[in-house]
């Protein structure tokens, strides 16, 4: 579904500064499927996952999603391709303060001007389903950590997008939570979704729900990823 072909990525390109973020990237990502990217701390995780996501462009290289040529896209048609096929999760879930989970899970269909009733429904469905119903109209700043992950996710998939994107989304929570985060994105499988995360967390990537983990080290992949 997406495919990569010898991607690569300079940060200040042509300054003393200049920094090579990846190399040569060569990279098939299914449908269906969890894939996780894993290596150090600088090492290009997520600036491979902004790339895909249509976040930022490649210096070289060519991104397909769905057939569909992504890099050397004009802005304005990056981000609609953004806006259809990603729902993102960060690591600090970056939920608005002061408005409600309902709120919160709404705000990326405002660029749409979709039905806004048919919004709130399918909403309110993917909060029951991830068992936030009776929260929706809370502030989510009385949430518990597990429930404003589970917000997160309820927002990243309110457009109903093919991918769910996510960078490091368990950094920043306990063995439980980061479980249940890997069993709740697996469950989106069975959706036809795909999901792409970075982890340097042994949590994650050791994990049997994880369908195929991406190695990289100095913005190269590792020898054995496939
Ligand atoms: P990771 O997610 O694995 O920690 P990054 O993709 O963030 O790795 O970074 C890869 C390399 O690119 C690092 O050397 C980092 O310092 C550099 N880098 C990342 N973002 C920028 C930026 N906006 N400007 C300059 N260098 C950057």
């Amino acid at each position: 579904m997406i495919s990569l072909q010898s991607v690569s990525k300079l940060y200040n390109e042509g300054r003393p500064s200049e920094t090579t973020a990846l190399s040569g990237i060569d990279l098939e990502i299914a449908r269906d499927a969890l894939t996780v990217f894993k290596g150090p701390s600088g090492s290009g995780k997520t600036t491979l996952l902004s790339i895909i996501a249509c976040m930022a462009r490649p210096t070289s290289g060519r991104i397909y999603v769905d057939g569909r040529m992504t890099s050397g896209l004009p802005e304005s048609f990056l981000a609609k391709e953004r806006r259809r096929t990603f729902g993102f999760v960060f690591q600090r879930f970056n939920l608005i303060r002061g408005l409600t989970v309902m709120e919160n899970v709404l705000l990326p269909t405002a660029p749409l001007g979709g039905n806004p009733q048919a919004d709130i429904d399918r909403a309110a469905a993917r909060l029951d389903t991830l068992g936030l119903g009776p929260k929706a109209n809370v502030a989510v700043e009385h949430l518990s950590g597990g429930e404003a992950q589970r917000a997160a996710i309820a927002r990243a998939l309110i457009n109903d997008p093919p991918v769910l994107i996510a960078d490091e989304p368990t950094a920043n929570l306990d063995t439980e939570l980061a479980l249940r985060f890997l069993d709740i994105v697996a469950g989106l499988r069975a959706e036809g979704r795909a999901v792409i995360m970075t982890s340097h967390d042994a949590r994650i990537w050791g994990s049997e729900l994880v369908d195929k983990v991406v190695s990289m080290r100095d913005g190269r992949l590792d020898e054995g990823t496939s």
